[in-house]
């Protein structure tokens, strides 16, 4: 799939914008603070809804104004699509082909963006929240029953754990509720590992062919879901993992309730990568985390197209100097002539030449 054209209104820095985009790759070439990154955040947030660095909707509009717009004309093989949303302190609006959606889940998904910025290292070193947010949002993108239950997750987590404090400030003393609220939020916990388990086994064979690519057969990377309920394992069916989830939340009851929170489910899981066996968390070199991290991406790339047929838009921001001369090459080999690429760079000297081509410039100014 690619993005004909994309307009922006009030987002970031951005007035107003219209501009077309090459089918292939696109460089967005300007000094710092220009405008670059915002640009790349704007095509992301067209496809998602979400920004890949922030979770305050609210910082994307323009400062002094009161809205946002973002609209885009969207080519997959078969059909074309034109996207619009509006931002507004209150909240956002989706449009698909003028139709507005009511579920923001139906909207996400039209789009596949992956996006790989310099943030992205803090995947293998930085706390599990990254990673668990990176589930949500790639995951999301490719399925949307994912996203339906991880945002109905993110309400009865809350309701569940408003409830274990009123508890345990002795405001509430109903213990059948709490059983019903944690009946219920297994439910939905089930639906997201189980996808999470699925997801992060098809991720792992793909990352793990990028990376020995990259690394020329030196290291094998591997990637495991860690859930925080030890007993579930790969292969389980959704039921036996809901009955596990719901036996934690029954063994840790009166801890749950002493701390006024829910201690175990998707919400402390998180993801282990090793190199060569070795936990990369612990082990892995600056230049290994790199790979790692870039394997992963490439690896994105894989998934969305096995699970979708189309290849995604991919987004790279700041990443070609962060990246010595063999790899940028295997990247923009792996990518290349499959999806459509839009580069960021203060400087044209970054870029391996002999693999862009006949990118189209863009002055950020
Ligand atoms: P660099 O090369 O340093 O990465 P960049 O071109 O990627 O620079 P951006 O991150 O896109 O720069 O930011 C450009 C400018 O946008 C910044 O100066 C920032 O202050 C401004 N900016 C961010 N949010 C808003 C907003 N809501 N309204 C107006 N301007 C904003
Ligand atoms: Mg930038």
């Amino acid at each position: 799939m690619y993005l004909e054209n994309l307009a922006l209104k009030d987002f970031r820095n951005f007035s107003t914008l219209q501009t077309d985009f090459d089918p292939q790759i696109n460089i967005f070439l300007g000094q710092n603070a220009q405008g670059k990154t915002n640009l790349l955040e704007a095509i992301y947030f067209l496809a998602l809804t979400r920004s890949h660095r922030t979770s305050t909707d609210k910082e994307l509009i323009r400062f002094g104004s009161k809205y946002a717009g973002l609209q885009g004309k969207v080519h997959k093989s078969q059909v074309e699509v034109e996207l619009k949303l509006r931002l507004s302190p209150k909240g956002k609006k989706a449009w698909i082909n003028r139709l507005e959606q009511k579920k923001l889940s139906k909207y996400v998904g039209q789009m596949n963006a992956i996006l790989f910025s310099p943030e992205d290292l803090a995947l293998v070193k930085g706390a599990p929240a990254l990673r668990r947010r990176f589930m949500d949002l790639e995951f999301g993108q490719i399925n949307a029953e994912y996203l339906y239950f991880s945002s109905q997750y993110r309400q009865v987590l809350q309701q569940k754990n408003n409830y274990l404090k009123q508890l345990s400030l002795g405001k509430a003393k109903d213990k059948i509720f709490l059983d019903v609220l944690s009946d219920q939020l297994a439910g939905i916990a089930a639906e997201i590992i189980y996808r999470r388990l699925n997801f992060v086994k098809l991720l792992n064979s793909y990352a793990h062919d990028a990376h020995s690519q990259i690394s020329a057969n030196k290291e094998q990377l591997e990637i495991y879901y860690r859930p925080s309920i030890n007993e579930i394992e790969a292969g389980d069916q959704v039921d036996e993992i809901y009955h596990k989830v719901l036996d934690s939340f029954h063994k840790n009851k009166a801890n749950e309730i002493r701390k006024g929170t829910t201690l175990t489910g998707p919400h402390r899981d998180d993801l282990l990568f090793k190199i060569n066996g070795k936990n990369a968390h612990d082990y892995a070199s600056q230049g290994q985390q790199r790979t790692i991290a870039l394997s992963i991406k490439l690896a994105e790339i894989q998934l969305v197209h096995h699970l979708t047929n189309e290849y995604p838009i991919l987004l790279l921001d700041d990443v070609m100097s962060e990246l010595d001369h063999n790899r940028q090459s295997s990247l923009l080999n792996y990518i290349h002539g499959k999806t459509q690429t839009f580069i960021t760079t203060t400087d044209l000297e970054g870029i391996s030449w002999e693999v862009v081509k006949t990118p189209r410039i863009y002055y950020i100014k």
